[in-house]
Parts: structure tokens; C-alpha cells; sequence
């Protein structure tokens, strides 16, 4: 057992590859697990304990509060957190939270994540402040973390509106206020996971991976006649992910992008950017970067790599998934005495 923290999240998202890397590392481990996902989470020997709550919304509450707290309880968050709860309640939390759970917030305001973006000298696409500016492709995206569904292409404002219109009725979204707008990037997609550990104030690249979202990455498989036949607005809904390698000669501008968006965070929301993150986008025929959003958490394509990525066996002889690599910075700050420098 390392020290007496115990290491939690919510039951969902990439759970498991956090709470087997917190066990790797010698961690109790605990999670917090909505009663119609019991069954599923006991068959895993790895999770020591589950707090059993009707919506994970109870973890706001003082008595599920106080059950973390008894047990000395880190909680790793990720995007299940940041979907169930606004950046108030999050921030309200008492219970540690790894990395920095004011980042978050700027990860869920399109204008704040946009700002953080321009300050971190990424490429970044252009956003529309109304339809009336539509010009070529965009897509129009709701806010929060929504993870792709009910988004759509638009290529004038007629175009917008209509669609609007249908996910209005579909009772998807209420109207404009939901939707941000931006220039639709070209090329192939890929999403930059990294690890930024602030106790010896370095940056490891750990992993890429691409989405496989519903139902845009099967329109391919529907010839073009009947395509145009179909009256559906694709939705581009994240149900999973494939690995990725990048061309080695990228690798170097990945490390500068990463860089310098831990830098601009630092300056922006302090403590910084600890712990994972993604930048994510597409690389065009030029093979330059294009970033459409950051998650200033752990993502869900690094279950992927629960044995260790192409990346992170470069930089560790041993499996090292992100879960572990979260377990095995606490379990450092720990022995350093340094706990308060990873969490908030
Ligand atoms: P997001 O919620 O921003 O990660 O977007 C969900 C999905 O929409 C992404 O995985 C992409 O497939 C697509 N997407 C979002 N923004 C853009 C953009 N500006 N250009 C092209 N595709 C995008």
C-alpha cells in the first residue's frame, strides 16, 4: 500500500485504466460507481472499493464527501466528470483533485479555450461569430464536453439554419446560443496525449490515437448516389479509438506544441497544466497542425495503451499506461513530500 491515499474516479470513461494503474503502483483504490454499472466494475480485482450513488452528481454531496475523505482520497478526473458537472461544481469540490481542476473550466468555455489556444501559439481554425459569416466548410459545435454528438457541417447560413432547426426539434439543442462555430479543419485527424509532470518540470509525449465517431466515420461505406438520397445530419459521436504512429520527422514540432502550451497555461491558469492532457486536430497535406480543441485532463483514447504506447516505451522500460503514469506521479510527490503540488 503506497503512503494512505487512495486513488478514485467515476465509474466510466477510462476508469479502469487508471484505477489498474493506481494498483501497479502499490495504491489503494476506490471508485465511485452509478448502482446500474455494480455489475460491470466488480468484475475487476483491481478496485478495491465502490461507493454505490444513484447519479454522480452525489458526489457533491457531504456524505459522499465525506467517504472520500475518510479514505484519503485523490480523485483523478476525466471527461465523464466534466460532462456530469459544471466548472462551479467541480471547483466547489473539498476532496483533492489531481492536476488542476481549474483548468478545467477552460477547457469546457469555448471563448476561454480559444484564448488559451491563441496564447499558446497554436494553429488554431478561424471562429465564426455568427452564422451570417459562413463562407467554405464549418462545423458547428455545442458547447461543454458533448463529445461530438449533435454537431454538424454547414456550408451557408441557409444550410445552418435548417440543420439548427432539426436538432432543435429533435430536442438535441435549444438553439443558437448552443452551437459555436468554426472553420471545418482539412486533413487526418490525430489527438496528441501527453503528460506534464510539474515535480520535475518536464513534458513526456505518450500517445496518439484517432476517434472513430459515429455516424461520419461510416459514411464512406455508403456510395455517393445514396448518400445524397439519405436526409440525416451525420453526427459525429465518439464510440471509440484506433491507434496512430506520426512520421518520426513530427515528432519534434509535437514536443514544441506540448511545450508551449504548458507554458501559456502556466501564465494563464495557475498551477499550470499538470498532469495528462491532449491537443487535438488534424494534420493537412503539409503535414502542419491544425488544433480544433485541448483537454486539459486525461482522455479516453489513452486505453489504448494500457501496456505501455509506441511513445512511452521509449521513456520507460517497463508498461507505463496514463493511469499508471498519474499513479506513479502522486505516489513520487508523495515520497518528496510535494502531494499539495499535484493536486487541487
Ligand atoms: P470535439 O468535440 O471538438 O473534439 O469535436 C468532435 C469531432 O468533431 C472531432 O473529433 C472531429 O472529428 C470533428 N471536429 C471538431 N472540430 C473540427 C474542425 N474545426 N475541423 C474538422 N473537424 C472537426
Amino acid at each position: 500500500m503506497c503512503g494512505m491515499t487512495t486513488i478514485s474516479t467515476l465509474g466510466s470513461h477510462c476508469a479502469l485504466q487508471v484505477l489498474k494503474g493506481a494498483k501497479d503502483e502499490g495504491f489503494d483504490t476506490l471508485l465511485v460507481c452509478e448502482k446500474k454499472r455494480e455489475r460491470l466494475y466488480r468484475r475487476f480485482s483491481f478496485i478495491d472499493d465502490l461507493v454505490l450513488v444513484d447519479s454522480f452528481k452525489e458526489i457533491l454531496e457531504p456524505k459522499t464527501r465525506s467517504r472520500l475523505k475518510e479514505r484519503q482520497a485523490v480523485i483523478i478526473p476525466h471527461g465523464t466528470l466534466i460532462s456530469q458537472m459544471d466548472s462551479s461544481q467541480i471547483e466547489s469540490l473539498d476532496v483533492p483533485i489531481f492536476g488542476n481542476k481549474w483548468i478545467l473550466r477552460w477547457e469546457s468555455d469555448r471563448n476561454m479555450k480559444e484564448k488559451l489556444m491563441v496564447e499558446s501559439s497554436l494553429h488554431i481554425p478561424r471562429s465564426l461569430a455568427s452564422p451570417s459569416d459562413i463562407v467554405g466548410l464549418v462545423i458547428a459545435k455545442r458547447h461543454g464536453a458533448a463529445g461530438g454528438k449533435g454537431y454538424f457541417l454547414a456550408t451557408s447560413k441557409s444550410d445552418y439554419e435548417e440543420k439548427r432547426d432539426k436538432l432543435i426539434v429533435q430536442g438535441i439543442i435549444k438553439g443558437d446560443a448552443d452551437l459555436y462555430l468554426q472553420e471545418y479543419a482539412f486533413g487526418v485527424s490525430a489527438y496528441l496525449q501527453y503528460f506534464y509532470s510539474p515535480l520535475d518540470d518536464k513534458l513526456e509525449f505518450f500517445g496518439v490515437d484517432r476517434r472513430y465517431e459515429s455516424d461520419i466515420d461510416g459514411l464512406g461505406r455508403i456510395p455517393s448516389k445514396e448518400q445524397i438520397g439519405i436526409d440525416k445530419i451525420p453526427s459525429f459521436n465518439v464510440v471509440g479509438n484506433s491507434p496512430l504512429v506520426l512520421r518520426e520527422s513530427l515528432l519534434d514540432e509535437v514536443y514544441s506544441m506540448g511545450e508551449r502550451f504548458v507554458e501559456a497555461a502556466r501564465r494563464l491558469v495557475s498551477p499550470g497544466m499538470n498532469g495528462p492532457f491532449c491537443l487535438e486536430g488534424v494534420y493537412d497535406e503539409n503535414a502542419k497542425f491544425t488544433t480544433f480543441e485541448f483537454s486539459s485532463r486525461i482522455v479516453a483514447g489513452t486505453n489504448l495503451y494500457v501496456e505501455g504506447s509506441p511513445y512511452s516505451a521509449f521513456l520507460y522500460n517497463e508498461p507505463m499506461s496514463m493511469g499508471r503514469r498519474i499513479a506513479r506521479e502522486i505516489k513520487n510527490a508523495e515520497k518528496e513530500g510535494r502531494l499539495q503540488q499535484v493536486v487541487t
